[in-house]
């Protein structure tokens, strides 16, 4: 038994967002009074989560991305990552964090075994930090970062890129791939900040962010990725580290997906533009087995929308949540 959609492709990456909290509010994320947070019941528990991520490993999930919200507000999350790194068919598990609670777990992330940590930061400056995230944490994140740097983890560094506020630090973060083995990745920014359609200046797609490094640069060299990869990578020779571009908006990578999404409310999405399938929470509650949420999985998964694009136009209105809520 396993997880494939009518395109054949295979599903074996979850997605699970662990909390709809957050201790930041980016401004591309949520306003600035932040989201109207659910009810602590209606979010999944551990145990729940520990079944659903079981029951989808039976069934050819091997990589679980642990996100949010912010996973480390949520408590005792690390005692969620022990019971999960039990689970001897995960291969990997990895953690989205904003990096600002977590500089005093990294030797237990790494005696755990986490594979890689994906660390946002958004700018390198700490007012500019403090105008995107509202909140004055850059030296925190920053101190994470360069334990993280130090430590086994494989490192990789979201940064937003964001029309009018961080551009100007495009090279600087590919500089910082210079001596360090981390891999920098720019994410076009998505219209999901909890309150519909942003006025972004402009959009920084793709095609402009490549065509701006590769302006600075006389080589830039591609780099053989997964196929699933979730970024198109390259590295300027010589350079420890590498660089990548996620076409979140453009969307021009859904034809390898393999990845699947659970809401911290336990909402089912094949897609980040999909407007979520069923609620798993919901089914376990009502005394689900596990045959019978395989069941729904594989039926579920069978009717992955082809793209992101079809996917948002079946959902019949537009994407207004925040990423927060959808599970980063
Ligand atoms: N709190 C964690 C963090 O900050 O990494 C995990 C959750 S966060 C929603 C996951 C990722 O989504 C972060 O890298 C964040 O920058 C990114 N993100 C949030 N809103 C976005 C948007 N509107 N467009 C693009 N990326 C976004």
């Amino acid at each position: 038994m396993e997880l494939r959609d009518k395109f054949g492709r295979k599903i074996s990456y979850l997605r699970l967002a662990v909390t709809d909290r957050c201790n930041l509010r980016c401004q591309y994320c949520m306003p600035a009074h932040g989201i109207d947070i659910v009810d602590r019941k209606e979010l999944l528990s551990y145990k729940e989560m520990y079944r659903i991520t079981r029951v989808l490993s039976e069934l050819g999930v091997n990589k679980v991305r642990l996100t949010g919200g912010e996973p480390f507000v949520r408590k005792d999350f690390v005692s969620f990552l022990e019971s999960l790194s039990f689970n001897d068919k995960l291969d990997e598990i990895n953690i989205t964090t904003n990096g600002a609670l977590i500089s005093n777990y990294i030797d237990k992330l790494e005696a755990l075994n986490i594979n890689a940590i994906n660390l946002s930061i958004d700018s390198l400056h700490k007012e500019k930090f403090a105008t995107i995230t509202r909140r004055d944490v850059f030296e925190n994140v920053f101190d994470t970062f360069e334990k993280l740097e130090k430590s086994n983890l494989k490192l990789k560094l979201n940064v937003v890129v964001q029309s009018g506020f961080n551009t100007d630090e495009i090279i600087d973060f590919v500089e910082l791939s210079k001596d360090k083995d981390i891999a920098v990745r720019f994410i076009e920014e998505m219209p999901f900040n909890g309150k519909g359609q942003r006025d972004m200046e402009e959009l920084w797609d793709f095609n402009k962010i490549i065509n701006h490094i590769k302006n600075q640069y006389s080589t830039v060299e591609s780099v053989v990725s997964k196929k699933s990869s979730t970024s198109k990578n390259y590295r300027i020779p010589s350079y420890k580290g590498t660089f990548g571009i996620i076409p979140a908006f453009t969307r021009t990578i859904c034809n390898d997906c393999n990845r699947i999404r659970i809401t911290a409310t336990g909402m089912f999405k094949n897609c980040l533009f999909d407007g979520g399938v069923f609620n798993v929470r919901d089914f376990i509650r009502n005394g689900a087995s596990d045959d019978e949420l395989k069941e729904l999985f594989i039926k579920t998964v069978h009717h992955k929308p082809e793209n992101g694009f079809i996917a948002e136009a079946n959902r019949g209105n537009d994407v207004s949540e925040s990423m927060s809520t959808i599970g980063g």
